[in-house]
């Protein structure tokens, strides 16, 4: 059954009536267990369980040490392309806004390389816009080759590809995918993606399950916090990567929390989602996926992010810039979204170990 099929069956159950008759006893069994069913992952995210989140926090700090000790993975992301064939109302990226576009060629690539990497960074993640006309899989190829000797880890953020490509990507290095589903309600995912091949939700919900298939290292994946009920778009994420990890067992799966963050434009994020709110999402993933690893990007302030080291992140962005060549240029320009922490690596490490935490800038060679 692949996760769509599951993913219909649990479209069926009223999620919100779950939610409310959720108890304070189901939620400090759920905080007592050591091994998690749906439920218990339900009564977590409840309004309920947001009463005794000090509780569940300690929990979670005491699961993420067992697994995972005091330390936190660094990676910056690297922006390749700002063109994109989609049209997703919430991104600056998206097709129909008029904006200077850019594909960064072998040489810039190489500058932004060699600028990141004085950094002590080695893990990056590169992204671009969904266009495979003017970033084709053969793009992709080149880059990587490009990167692979400056980074020890490659990780991409690009559009869906099949399983036989994700293979090809794999057999060159490249060992994670980001790939968020954005909303996981379907019918509000239709609303936002009104172009372009991202309207085909199914598609975009089973890629994880083709760079499985392909043997990716490790997967990524999250709901674009503030498109829709968060607490139903967090159970949905949850419920998925269960589903990675039971089916992909020597895959690493991790969760991101992206909240909805200014753009281009005049969208406005429907759904607001507090600190607190974002705090409990990830607490109860943390509780009920405890190998999970969890991620958290410069979207968030520099403050909240200190926060929430030991409540259960593993890995962080650094020094993030969101500009296609803005590494090497320090140009302005339009960015996918705003980012809120500006720290450089070097402050962003520092702000780890003055939490006691170790900062680990390479955790993987694949070359
Ligand atoms: S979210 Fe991605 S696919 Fe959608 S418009 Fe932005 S860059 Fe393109």
């Amino acid at each position: 059954m692949s996760f769509y099929e599951e993913y219909q069956k649990y479209k069926e159950i009223d999620i919100d009536d779950v939610f409310a008759r959720v108890t304070e006893n189901d939620v400090l069994r759920a905080i007592n267990k050591e091994s998690l069913e749906v439920n218990d992952f339900a009564a977590l995210l409840s309004v309920q369980a947001g009463d005794l989140l000090e509780r569940v926090a300690q929990k979670a700090n005491e699961v993420t040490r067992r697994k995972f000790g005091k330390v936190i993975h660094l990676y910056a992301p690297l922006y390749l392309s700002s063109h994109c064939e989609n049209e997703c109302v919430y991104c600056g990226f998206r097709s129909s806004r008029v904006m200077e576009r850019k594909t960064l060629v072998p040489e810039e690539i190489e500058k932004e390389a060699e600028v990141i990497s004085k950094t002590g960074i080695r893990h990056i993640l590169i992204l671009t816009g969904e266009s495979r006309k003017n970033t084709p899989l053969s793009y992709i190829v080149d880059s990587v080759k490009i990167l692979s000797k400056y980074f020890s880890t490659i990780s991409i953020e690009i559009y869906p590809l099949t399983e036989q490509e994700y293979k090809e990507l794999v057999s060159i290095g490249v060992d994670g995918l980001v790939l968020y589903q954005e909303a996981y309600n379907e019918e509000l995912y239709k609303k936002y993606h009104v172009r372009g091949l991202k309207r085909d939700f199914e598609y975009r919900l089973l890629s994880p399950e083709r760079a499985g298939s392909a043997k990716m290292r490790t997967i990524s994946i999250g709901a674009l916090l503030g498109l829709a009920e968060g607490r139903k778009e967090i159970f949905f994420t949850g419920l998925q990567a269960a589903y990675l990890l039971r089916k992909y067992s020597e895959t690493e799966i991790s969760v991101s929390f992206p909240r909805l963050k200014p753009q281009g434009g005049t969208f406005t994020a429907p759904y607001n989602i507090s600190d607190k709110e974002l705090v409990q999402f990830m607490l109860a993933i943390r509780l009920f996926l405890p190998g999970a690893g969890i991620n958290i990007s410069t979207r968030e302030s520099s403050q909240l992010r200190s926060n929430l080291i030991g409540l259960g992140v593993t890995r962080m962005s650094a020094g993030s810039i969101t500009v296609v060549g803005g590494y090497a240029n320090k140009q302005k320009g339009d960015g996918q979204f705003t980012i809120s922490d500006k720290n450089s690596v070097e402050e962003t490490k520092n702000m780890i170990i003055s939490k006691g935490y170790q900062p680990v800038m390479k955790d993987w060679q694949t070359l």
